[in-house]
């Protein structure tokens, strides 16, 4: 499966960049996790919006879900120039019934996914775990039954990621903090936090995304390699991962 970042900024997007939205594919399907600010602007350098097969949210705050009304109206605009009647899948928790609502309009159904059981988009399996943050939010635990992908979406630290993360090919991060620096209260994490994550769970790679509007964020990556030894890499726009 493959991998793109679209978008890796946390609250609002950066000139030119976009919010929390990753692009997952395997075998021509299409899966967007998270769909920020900006994604909409984004996503055509790697994908034609309408050839998205599915999306999924991993909560509803605006940095996650702010240009799911913008894909709402780009799949309505299309099917009209098409003459298609396409509807887009988008999944999400129903914990905020208000959030889940949003997610239908003309050519999008709404599919609430139960945290509890595994979800099956395509030839993606995904597993849930809630995260410790303001409002109710899920880690993604991804495979094609090959590789693994895991998404901490927006969490303060939790021991639970540990296990969750188990031996991942590659780890997604929120990493919205310096070292030294506690997130705890806005439910999001540190450097040292997340490489702390990485080394336990043994994962193959680590990704810092979730970036904050602050400081030289070059040095989250010289931060978490304190404490991780694997790979470390600093979330930005079209970076790929294929395995
Ligand atoms: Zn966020
Ligand atoms: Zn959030």
């Amino acid at each position: 499966m493959k991998l793109t970042i679209v978008g890796f900024w946390g609250a609002y997007p950066e000139k030119g960049g976009a919010t929390s939205s990753y692009l997952l594919e395997k075998d021509g399907f299409r899966c967007l996790i998270d769909c920020g600010s900006g994604a909409l602007a984004q996503l055509p350098n790697y994908t034609d919006p309408f050839d998205l097969d599915a999306v999924i949210v991993s909560h509803y705050h605006q940095d996650h879900i702010a240009d799911i009304g913008v894909l709402q109206y780009s799949w309505l605009v299309q099917n009209g120039i098409r003459k298609t009647e396409q509807v887009l899948p988008i999944y999400g928790h129903q914990n905020d019934q208000e959030g889940f609502e949003r997610l239908t309009h003309n050519f999008t159904k709404g599919i609430a996914y139960d945290p509890e059981d595994t979800l099956q988009i395509g030839p993606f399996t995904i597993t849930f775990m809630e995260t410790d943050h303001p409002v109710t939010c899920y880690a993604m635990r991804i495979t094609d039954g090959e590789k693994v992908i895991v998404y901490t979406a927006d969490s303060s630290y939790k021991d639970e990621f540990n296990d969750f993360s188990k031996d991942a090919n590659l780890l997604i991060t929120d990493c919205n903090f310096y070292q030294g620096q506690d997130g705890s209260k806005a439910g999001h994490m540190n450097s040292e936090q997340v490489g702390t994550i990485a080394k336990s769970a043994c994962v193959d790679k680590l990704v810092l995304s979730h970036h904050p509007h602050f400081g030289d964020r070059n040095t989250l990556v010289d931060e978490a390699k304190q404490f991780f030894d694997g790979e470390v890499i600093l979330a930005h726009e079209g970076y790929t991962w294929e395995g």
